[in-house]
């Protein structure tokens, strides 16, 4: 098991495919884009798949979820998932994505064995999306949403996060149009995390800002912590339901008490959470011809060494050195 010394137990592995992007939101990358990785640093699939097999077989892993950048770049992803699937016992595997390309590959993902797809859309305007993206992809990510649900990659997850002067009164439009396609909405409090270095608390929308501003047009009843679990959102009825909305709360209500992820980087590098500054790396030992055991062994000995919290609050607190992208969000 990957076990930490606060007792709690990881199962849910977040797995980088490519640190690269057709998008450059703001809040995540500067516009002329990263240095990206170069291509002998990336784990190939096979690389990915072992290291998989080996967190689903021996160390507890029940769910799967590829992320980047941007995760539908990388050529072998329906391959990759097609292994996975094989896998017993079985993990659960979804797919974070800023839908562009979605309408072509939907179907195909799902028959490879993809459960669920979170997409990223944080405005229903296209001017917006343009700003906050850098590039006219509107349109894109809307038919990949459709295709997603047709597809059945259900319940389909949008994730928003809201940037002020931008489409921070947006809120409630996008919940509505939420509802209205059957899409469960989830607001990301922004993060400390772009490349830029550009996040200011003063500056961010927080959930309190969030909730006020949908309360305005909806009755939220919020749901049992019990219900909760360890998902990072926290969830409200939506005018006594069945929809629901989340907002992840990093910021303003941290949930690393409950935290049960491990990452896994597109170069091979562990970490044991989005703000850790420290890093285990797989892949040398991979390609040093490592067995199972092994690397097992790094792994369990990375997540021992788990931070309480992600720091946020301390005033010592370091923004890590890869940005959002680089990690896998
Ligand atoms: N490219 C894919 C996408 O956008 O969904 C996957 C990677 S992206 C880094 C994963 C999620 O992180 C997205 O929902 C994105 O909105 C969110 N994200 C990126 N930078 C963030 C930040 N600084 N604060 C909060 N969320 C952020
Ligand atoms: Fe790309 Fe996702 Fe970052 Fe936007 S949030 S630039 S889509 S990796």
């Amino acid at each position: 098991m990957l076990i930490d010394t606060y007792g709690r137990v990881a199962t849910d592995l977040r797995v980088s495919l490519t640190d690269r992007c057709n998008l450059r939101c703001t809040y995540c990358m500067p516009e002329e884009g990263l240095q990206w990785l170069a291509k002998p640093d990336l784990l190939t699939d096979d690389e990915i798949v072992r290291l998989i097999t080996l967190a689903v077989r021996d160390l507890g892993i029940d769910e799967v979820r590829f992320t980047g950048g941007e995760p539908l770049l990388r050529p072998g992803l329906p391959g990759i998932i097609e292994r996975v699937a094989a896998l017993t016992p079985r993990p659960r595997m979804s797919l974070t994505t800023n839908g562009i390309g979605l309408q072509r590959t939907a179907a195909a993902l799902r028959d490879a064995g993809l459960d669920r797809v979170n997409v990223s859309l944080d405005t229903l305007r296209p001017e917006v999306f343009q700003a906050l993206t850098r590039r006219k992809r509107h349109d894109d990510v809307l038919r990949g949403l459709e295709a997603a649900r047709a597809a059945g990659l259900t319940p389909v997850k949008v994730n928003t996060v809201l940037m002020p002067g931008l489409n921070d009164d947006e809120a409630p439009d996008l919940l509505a149009w939420a509802i209205a396609h059957d899409y469960e909405l989830r607001f990301i409090e922004q993060m400390p995390l772009d490349a830029q270095h550009g996040w200011k608390r003063d500056g961010m929308i927080t959930a309190g800002d969030i909730l006020t501003s949908l309360r305005t047009r909806f009755t939220l009843t919020a749901e049992d912590a019990e219900e909760r679990g360890s998902a990072p959102a926290e969830r409200w009825l939506v005018d006594g339901g069945p929809h629901r909305v989340g907002v992840i709360a990093s910021v303003t209500r941290p949930f690393c008490r409950a935290c049960d992820r491990t990452r896994l980087t597109a170069d091979g590098q562990v970490r044991t959470c989005l703000f850790a500054t420290e890093e285990t790396d797989l892949r040398s030992a991979l390609r040093s011809g490592a067995p199972d055991d092994e690397i097992a062994r790094l792994w369990t000995t990375a997540m021992w060494g788990k931070k309480a919290g992600s720091g946020l609050d301390d005033p010592s607190f370091l923004q890590p050195e890869r940005p959002m992208s680089a990690i896998g969000g």
